[in-house]
């Protein structure tokens, strides 16, 4: 088990640079085996979808790109990077926030689960088969075929709940 496997340790205190250079290792790897190409650009936006446990919107993306590597990033350009990211599966969009965030197992296909921190806003991915099975086979019963499902789950973590003032 990798550190970035542990979905705990998103909201709490942890070595994060180990999370991020797992994830940009994971990552270049798995483009290589499926024969597609991790371009810089895909790559810094990745680092950047990680650079927090966080969700990251597609303009903060750009801030960065611009304000601090100082690329001249198109909008379009930016958001091809993170479909390319998406459809490789090493990322997923939260919709109720309208934000990315790295996928933390990447390499195999699976429905994004998440419980969503409230207050700090960290987004804590669970790897749980049964819920998907549940969606399927009660969508099943109603002769609705499901292609896809995000399943966003509203709360406060450990750290938020025991800190008795807000650092979001
Ligand atoms: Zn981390
Ligand atoms: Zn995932
Ligand atoms: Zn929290």
């Amino acid at each position: 088990m990798t550190a970035s496997a542990h979905p705990e340790l998103a909201c709490q205190p942890h070595d994060h640079s180990h999370c991020v250079s797992h994830a940009l290792e994971q990552a270049e790897q798995l483009c290589l085996q499926q024969g597609v190409r991790l371009t810089t650009l895909r790559k810094r936006v990745l680092e950047l979808v990680w650079q927090s446990h966080r969700p990251l919107g597609a303009y903060d993306i750009l801030g960065v790109l611009s304000e601090v590597d100082g690329r001249r990033a198109a909008p379009p350009t930016v958001y091809r990077a993170l479909d390319f990211l998406l459809e490789h599966g090493l990322v997923h969009r939260i919709a109720s926030l309208n934000a990315f965030v790295g996928c933390s197992h990447p390499g195999h296909v699976h429905q994004g689960q998440f419980l969503i921190c409230r207050q700090c806003h960290a987004a804590i991915e669970l790897q749980q088969p049964a819920i998907s099975q549940a969606i399927v086979s009660s969508a099943a019963a109603l002769g609705f075929a499901v292609e896809g499902q995000t399943v966003e789950v509203l709360g406060r973590c450990r750290a938020c709940q025991e800190s008795p003032c807000p650092t979001a």
